[in-house]
């Protein structure tokens, strides 16, 4: 079926006054970014948007469309001219296209055009009407139909649908402000990443990398992982922060049980600084309570003393079955459990402290330069900017 239009729906419901407004325009924004390669058109009318195909397929658009937050859901159209006789063709042609062939449908008409000279109700009459009388073995059924014959009678046209994508709901991107995501190569941090731009957040990622004790490849894998998170976040900024100097000196400095907690330290204080330097109001891991060592609740109460930035744990009660589940989902599983090693891998300690005490750290921090490091990361960090369909990064180091 050669479909010309596809209606979107947003969840209108939640939305009132200014933020309606925010909500609407930043959609826009994300689907023509997400579709820019595309020769379509989108409008906006009735508090619904109208995207004009034009010659593109809507698979290619639908493959988009399910992606892209603050879409609660969207249709295929037929659009045709305001005769009875053409809706009524086009219904039919809508219905026929579906295989197998239905046995139980209903029309819906829903009537924007107040000067259109039917009702609503006499037109789910003789649009049905006319499909019973054009087909066989069809039966209407009004409150479990297999196909929903959609009307929409509008100004210039009506609009025929009989199919409803579910959208992937949540706020459009960009709505709620921005946040800087610690993403290492684990299954837990796109996951929560993906989290935070359903909820209307962007992100930039921040990857701690300890060249040579983790390869390229490491690194390459975290940049796959923003690549599959760009379908939903739209391009990610990526800075990558070069952590063999801190990691060697905590070795050197700091006795190996409280090593992975003042690395944590660290890690969120270069965050913090970064999250400062590209105004971003938060930070987002992908801890959950209790999964290992370091995600004790004392753990986190230690690690977070270092920054008042607000961090945000979207996994923070998942179970690891719940999390590996969405991986699989987003499509970041099978990137994340490539075996390359992490830092924090490298680096593990025998015996990690599980209750690691505030105190403590920050007696053992006096032995490193602490500002300095952090200066230092901040000022040598690369940063890439990541698409979806771009194959190739674009370095834009020192850009900022
Ligand atoms: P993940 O599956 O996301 O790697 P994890 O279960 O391995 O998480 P940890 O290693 O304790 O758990 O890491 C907790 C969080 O700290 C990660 O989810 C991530 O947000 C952050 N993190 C860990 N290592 C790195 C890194 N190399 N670069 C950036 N962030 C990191
Ligand atoms: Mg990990």
């Amino acid at each position: 079926m050669n479909y010309d239009h596809v209606l979107i729906r947003y969840g209108e419901l939640a939305l009132k006054g200014k933020n309606r407004k925010l909500f609407e325009n930043q959609l826009q924004e994300n689907i023509r970014s997400q579709l820019k390669d595309l020769n379509v058109k989108l409008k906006k009318t009735h508090g619904r948007l109208y995207l004009d195909l034009q010659g593109e397929s809507f698979e290619t658009v639908h493959e988009r469309l399910k992606h892209i937050f603050g879409i609660s859901s969207y249709s295929p159209a037929l659009k045709t001219s305001l005769e009875l006789k053409a809706i009524q063709e086009t219904a039919l042609k809508a219905i026929r296209s579906h295989s197998p062939f239905p046995k139980t449908f209903k029309v819906s008409t829903k009537r924007a055009n107040k000067h259109f000279p039917h009702t609503s109700q006499e037109m789910n009459h003789k649009v049905g009407a006319h499909v019973l009388i054009h087909t066989d073995n069809l039966k209407v059924d009004v409150h479990k139909p297999e196909v929903e014959l959609m009307v929409e009678i509008r100004e210039d046209a009506a609009y025929i649908m009989s199919q409803k994508f579910k959208g992937a709901g949540g706020l459009p991107v960009g709505t709620s402000g921005k946040v800087m995501l610690m993403l290492s190569g684990g299954i837990d941090s796109p996951v929560a990443g993906y989290l935070c731009l359903k909820r209307g957040l962007r992100f930039e990622g921040v990857h701690f990398h300890s060249f040579p004790f983790t390869s390229e490849r490491a690194k390459q894998k975290v940049i796959d992982l923003s690549k599959q998170l760009s379908r939903y976040a739209g391009p990610v900024t990526l800075h990558i922060v070069p952590f063999t100097e801190i990691q060697t000196e905590i070795k050197k400095h700091v006795p190996d049980e409280y090593s992975i907690t003042i690395m944590r330290r660290m890690m969120m204080r270069i965050t913090e600084a970064l999250a400062k330097k590209h105004k971003a109001l938060g930070i987002a891991t992908g801890e959950s309570v209790g999964q290992v060592a370091s995600q004790t609740l004392e753990s986190m109460h230690t690690i977070n003393e270092v920054t008042n930035y607000p961090v945000l744990r979207p996994l923070v009660t998942m179970d690891k079955v719940e999390i590996i589940d969405i991986a699989q989902r987003i499509g970041t599983y099978d990137i994340s459990i490539l075996p390359y090693e992490d830092c924090c891998t490298v680096f593990q300690p025998k015996n990690p402290k599980t209750k690691p005490d505030r105190l403590a750290a920050s007696r053992l921090e006096e032995r490193l330069d602490v500002e300095e490091l952090v200066k230092q990361a901040v000022e040598n960090t690369e940063t890439l900017r990541v698409t979806y369909e771009e194959q190739e990064k674009e370095t834009i180091d020192h850009l900022f």
